[in-house]
């Protein structure tokens, strides 16, 4: 079922001159937090700006303010061949605030996204700035389009862009920013210094989750003194030296599950199993 759309006309557009629309433009409204506070100011014609539609946090309704055959005015260069959504938000939010307190925005904006898609055949595929500024076709955010676009730093480097195009596409909605969390959670090593065959190093095991070991991440070891270890992947042994107060990563291949980290012997201290080597999971 489509969405429900708000119609609150801006009278900021012009033609689109014959281009057939092939991108779709992410932006945030920095200042209104509503669709309707948004549609008051675009139907204000004295402000000179627009945008096709706007998403706010309440469920299953978008605010529509230049209808889709026409190019609204919200990007510069770029307002024939697209067309553009505001986010009642703002891009100074975090990745979590995003996620943990705008699910239904993030939502609302999704289902714009696969609306717009759909209706002029655009693939819902995330474009890079050269891309953007190019004659890429997909979705992307008011900062890919650079100075062109009038030099704007929106949605923000906290926008869920990945999460925003997994929702596009039908995904399921994720409940955690899981990924988040791992970044931000270091695991200190324990090894197993009691080991009972003497002619095995200290070893430890690292479980990968499967969300994890898609061949995009990365493990990264950091030792506040100098260490040397073994690490043991599904690509082979990898010697790691680290330097006082080093950190080195190792990446996590393509179905890796496990990572083992294998002591040299006399490197130390007093104290094991409780290892001075820390490491954390982020993307590559
Ligand atoms: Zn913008």
């Amino acid at each position: 079922m489509a969405i429900k759309r708000k119609w609150m006309p801006s009278p900021c557009y012009h033609s689109r001159g014959g281009i057939k629309p092939y991108k779709i433009i992410l932006h945030t409204a920095e200042g209104a937090t509503t669709i309707e506070s948004l549609g008051n100011f675009f139907a204000n014609g004295s402000n000179q700006v627009s945008s096709q539609c706007g998403a706010d946090d309440k469920k299953d309704i978008l605010g529509e303010y230049v209808s889709r055959g026409n190019a609204a005015w919200t990007q510069a260069a770029y307002n024939e061949e697209s067309v553009s959504l505001e986010l009642c938000g703002f891009a100074s939010w975090s990745r979590s605030t995003w996620l943990n307190q705008h699910s239904n925005m993030l939502d609302n904006a999704a289902t714009w996204v696969r609306e717009e898609a759909n209706h002029y055949g655009i693939p819902i595929v995330a474009l890079n700035n050269s891309q953007a500024q190019g004659g890429g076709r997909g979705v992307a955010q008011h900062v890919n389009l650079g100075s062109g676009g009038g030099g704007h730093v929106d949605c923000g480097g906290g926008f869920p862009m990945d999460e925003l195009i997994k929702r596009a596409k039908g995904g399921s909605a994720a409940q955690e920013p899981e990924l988040v969390l791992w970044e931000d959670r270091m695991m200190w090593l324990v090894f197993d210094a009691g080991n009972p065959d003497a002619s095995e190093a200290p070893a430890c095991c690292i479980a990968i989750p499967n969300e994890l070991s898609r061949g995009k991440h990365k493990i990264r070891f950091a030792c506040r003194r100098q260490a040397d270890f073994r690490v043991l992947t599904t690509a082979g042994k990898t010697e790691v030296h680290l330097e006082q107060e080093g950190a080195l990563s190792v990446e996590i291949p393509d179905g890796c599950r496990v990572v083992t980290v294998k002591l040299d012997s006399d490197q130390l201290a007093p104290g094991v199993p409780v290892s001075p080597i820390s490491a954390c999971i982020s993307e590559k």
